[in-house]
């Protein structure tokens, strides 16, 4: 049906040194791991070095945002063609942080992960609720509405490429994960949306969980039905914590 897919996004974290360093430790501690998608997302300065590094493994190169445009006057941005040069296969769109930090909108997260897409990357399009909201009772109301938004106009070969990260924006970097109830209760609510959107290829649509992932959770929120993986922060910054986050996918 799908297979896990287990991301590590390093943030603005880790030089090159210390990226290749970490890389090339991950893929000795994975050798034999089959059957899960892995990739890790590091700063641009460092995919080219770190997808060197893993030439040959099962590690995947993400970048941690994507424009649009192929090119152009748009500083500070990296297309999805300089991407998949530097040995990128997937991106993430639509974190919190640049929605939160950077102004980014739906509409915005709609084009690139399209672009991303028509370049041959997987998007891991991003959604989540704040506290507030999950407190005011809208958790579902607005992933679905990050959901509808973010994918108008994908049809059911665009979902079969594509990844969802459901990440709520209290469990980031708080220490605080959602329990697997919570987090499966979401998931199968954009699971819904989803079929609704496309039919049965849903069902090949990989919904990560974000949000304090560790070791010690991973196995438990992997084994919900409609948590396909994880999207990983903070742990993934270790190669130990992140190869035993694999491990329990
Ligand atoms: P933490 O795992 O550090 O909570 O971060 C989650 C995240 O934002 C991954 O994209």
């Amino acid at each position: 049906l799908r297979n896990k897919f287990v991301a590590g996004n390093w943030k603005m974290h880790l030089s090159v040194a210390e990226g290749v360093a970490l890389v090339t430790e991950l893929r000795a501690l994975l050798d034999g791991v089959a059957g899960v998608r892995v990739a890790v997302a590091p700063a641009f300065t460092a995919i080219h070095p770190v997808a060197d590094a893993l030439r040959g493994s099962l590690v995947e190169i993400g970048g941690q945002n994507v424009h649009w445009e192929k090119q152009g006057a748009f500083t500070g941005e990296v297309s999805p063609e300089m991407l998949v040069e530097a040995g990128a296969t997937c991106a993430i769109v639509g974190h919190s942080e640049r929605r939160q930090l950077f102004g980014e909108t739906d509409e915005g997260v709609r084009k690139r992960a399209r672009a991303a897409l028509d370049a041959g990357l997987t998007p891991i399009v991003c959604v989540g609720e704040t506290l507030a909201e999950r407190d005011a009772g809208r958790t579902l109301e607005v992933v679905g509405a990050q959901v509808r938004a973010g994918l108008e106009g994908f049809d059911a070969n665009d979902l079969a490429k594509l990844a969802i990260a459901y990440e709520p924006v209290w469990a980031i970097g708080t220490g605080r994960t959602a329990t697997s109830a919570q987090a499966q209760e979401v998931h199968a609510a954009i699971r819904a949306i989803l079929r609704e959107l496309v039919g049965d290829a849903a069902d090949c649509v990989p919904i990560q969980y974000g949000g304090s992932v560790k070791p010690e959770n991973a196995a438990e929120l992997m084994a919900q039905p409609d948590v396909d993986g994880a999207l990983v922060g903070g742990a993934s910054l270790s190669a130990a914590s992140f190869a035993a986050i694999v491990r329990a996918a």
